[in-house]
């Protein structure tokens, strides 16, 4: 068994990445009364335990923005957040949209059956939405839902990322083929799959790291 890597966060350098003045704005149980369609989007994806809320926290720098999963599956609905990127040189205002987590077995059938009604015109027909980023457990692959959200905008013209999260629990020497397996299982180019950490912050804020990833892809005129 590989040694657990170490778990000291990067230093920020003058390359990196921030996301400042994250805010949430709303809670949405359906499109027609998400927020008006006034900045890029991006929406964050990911079954039920996948990371999702400590991602969110770790880019934003705040901890309670998106609550980790006491209760998994407790946040059916789509959460809004409006936040602004600085990059070297680069300002952006962009809008967030956390998806429900799928996945989780201790939620009710009916609230289950709710995801695609709600998700996937969202998906399907949000006119500011850029990218879809996929969370992946990097300990395991991309399952069948995860594919299934890549499928709603295969049509769009939206970046899909997936993310690998928890990547502090894989070997350094077993994250290049991670992305590479992930990359070629699901028909993507490598640069469109990472490997981050929330606990180590590796992966988000530096070069070739999900921030100036996201943020390229955000600033990129629609074709
Ligand atoms: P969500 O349900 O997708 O929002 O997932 P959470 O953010 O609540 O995380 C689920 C579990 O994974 C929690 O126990 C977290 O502490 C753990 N976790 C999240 N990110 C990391 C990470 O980067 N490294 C490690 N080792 N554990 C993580």
């Amino acid at each position: 068994m590989a040694a657990e890597p170490p778990t000291k966060a990067p230093r920020p350098g003058p390359q990196d990445w921030r996301v400042a003045e994250a805010r949430f704005e709303t809670s949405a149980p359906s499109l027609a009364l998400a927020p008006a369609a006034d900045l890029p989007e991006f929406a964050v994806a990911g079954r039920s335990n996948a990371g999702k809320s400590s991602l969110l926290n770790a880019l934003t720098g705040r901890t309670g923005l998106a609550r980790t999963s006491a209760a998994p599956g407790r946040t059916q609905l789509l959460n809004f957040f409006a936040m602004t990127i600085f990059g070297p040189g680069t300002r952006l205002d962009v809008r967030c949209a956390d998806l429900p987590g799928y996945g989780y077995a201790a939620v009710p059938t009916a609230v289950r059956d709710g995801f695609a009604p709600m998700v996937e015109p969202y998906l399907q027909s949000r006119e500011t939405l850029r990218v879809l980023l996929v969370l992946v457990d990097a300990r395991r692959g991309p399952d069948d839902r995860d594919i299934a959200m890549i499928e709603y905008v295969a049509d769009r013209p939206i970046a899909v990322l997936v993310v690998g999260t928890k990547g502090d629990k894989l070997a350094a020497s077993d994250r290049g083929l991670w992305t590479k397996a992930v990359a070629g299982d699901l028909g993507l180019d490598r640069r469109n799959v990472l490997i981050t950490s929330a606990r180590t912050k590796d992966g988000l804020v530096g070069r070739g790291g999900l921030l100036p990833e996201l943020a390229r892809r955000l600033s990129a005129e629609p074709p």
